[in-house]
């Protein structure tokens, strides 16, 4: 690829930082002794990865050993909620109906084995009652898991509200905080949550390197069985490169938090702004007082997302993200904005645009003008109508 490419689908993945790179490279190359082993060359190893849980552990506002490194943001959901079911002798999950698939999943395979599961609905903005929470979460659950952030309209939920609401009736609180880490301001120190899912490349460190927060003391046994690494809480050689990288992107996300949450969330407005004023028939999906800086979810009503995306990197290979998936030939639209009720015309015409640091004002600029050109032209072909 020489085209450059204006990649604003950071929820999905983010680049990895140059930084991250580097730091990384040694352990990729010349210091590849595994950590466990006794002698020097496994000691370095094991010291970078030390270093690195106290580098994520500090993002997040935690203990270093509170921190599990796992291979992503799916295993540290699936462990979280199969290790609270074994641990609580209880057989209840409640969370909700905007979750990722790697909670939703999970949980729809637990109702199979005769678990129950309760799902928290959402209402137009994607916003969650907590009255309903209040009468779902009982003595009978032995997990909450809700969401920090929203993958898709970058919505933020009312996690500490809700951990205290699991621990009046004894249950144990998980947050998936994949979109939220290194973005929100975080101190699990003076916190009620119990576990919490990171994945490293939402934050600019490689995929395949993910953490499950587990605060001392929260009853624990390991999804993956085996070796004696991470405190015997995680077995498997650590992924020693990746975690040394996911130590670095804490460390910048950390000192950058602050100013990218003012410069992202000026962008974000811009691009919003700019969208909504130049393509008639659009709004925006979500809470729009309690969202991430960097997300806008918009649905452009009468127009298919998948034809807006082939369209955006014809035109300027300008990577978002549609909330309507092709999958086996049928057009299956976001369970999110579905959740939400969104109407079937801006159901299949959302697209989300996520930021990050390596955006730049221009990028956004071609993007308002590369958008509503391409809206116009699907409009007029539209298998939907328009009035
Ligand atoms: N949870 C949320 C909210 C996500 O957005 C994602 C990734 O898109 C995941 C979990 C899964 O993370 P990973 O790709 O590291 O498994």
């Amino acid at each position: 690829m020489t085209d450059k490419v204006i990649y604003v689908d950071n929820n999905a993945t983010t680049a990895v930082a140059p930084e991250v790179f580097e730091a990384m490279k040694p352990f990729l190359t010349d210091l590849y002794g595994n950590p466990s082993s006794p002698y020097p060359f496994g000691d370095v190893a094991n010291k970078a990865v030390a270093k690195a849980r106290e580098q994520v552990a500090a993002l997040l506002g935690a203990m270093p050993n509170e921190i599990i490194f796992t291979s992503c943001g799916s295993e540290s959901d699936n462990t979280a909620l199969a290790s609270a079911l074994a641990t609580q002798g209880r057989r209840k999950v409640v969370t909700t109906v905007v979750e990722h698939p790697a909670i939703l999943a999970p949980c729809k395979h637990l109702e199979e084995q005769g678990y129950v599961v309760k799902y928290l609905r959402v209402d137009s903005k994607g916003r969650i009652d907590l009255d309903e929470a209040r009468e779902l979460i009982d003595d009978e659950t032995a997990i909450v898991s809700v969401m920090w952030a929203n993958n898709e309209t970058g919505n933020i939920y009312p996690v500490e509200a809700l951990a205290r609401i699991a621990h009046e009736h004894g249950a144990l609180f998980h947050t998936d905080a994949v979109q939220a880490t290194g973005k929100l301001p975080m101190n699990l120190a003076d916190s009620e949550i119990d576990l919490l899912s990171v994945s490293g490349h939402k934050l600019h460190a490689p995929k395949g390197v993910g953490v499950l927060f587990r605060r001392l003391g929260t009853p624990f046994v390991p999804f993956l069985k085996g070796g004696h690494q991470e405190r015997m809480q995680r077995a498997g050689t650590e992924n020693v490169a990746s975690i040394v990288g996911f130590g670095v992107a804490a460390e910048l996300a950390q000192a950058n938090l602050q100013d990218e949450d003012t410069r992202l969330r000026a962008l974000r407005d811009k691009l919003e702004a700019g969208l909504l004023a130049n393509a008639p028939d659009a709004h925006v999906n979500g809470d729009l007082e309690h969202r991430m800086p960097h997300t806008t979810n918009i649905s452009f009503k009468y127009v298919e997302g998948e034809s807006i995306l082939l369209r955006l990197w014809n035109a300027a290979h300008i990577c978002a993200s549609s909330g309507s998936a092709c999958s086996s030939g049928s057009l299956e639209a976001s369970h999110v904005l579905r959740a939400m009720g969104v109407d079937y015309q801006s159901l299949h015409g959302s697209i989300r645009f996520s930021l990050s640091r390596y955006n730049t004002e221009e990028e956004v600029d071609t993007v308002i003008r590369t958008v509503p050109p391409i809206i116009r032209e699907l409009r007029e072909i539209s298998p939907f109508g328009h009035e």
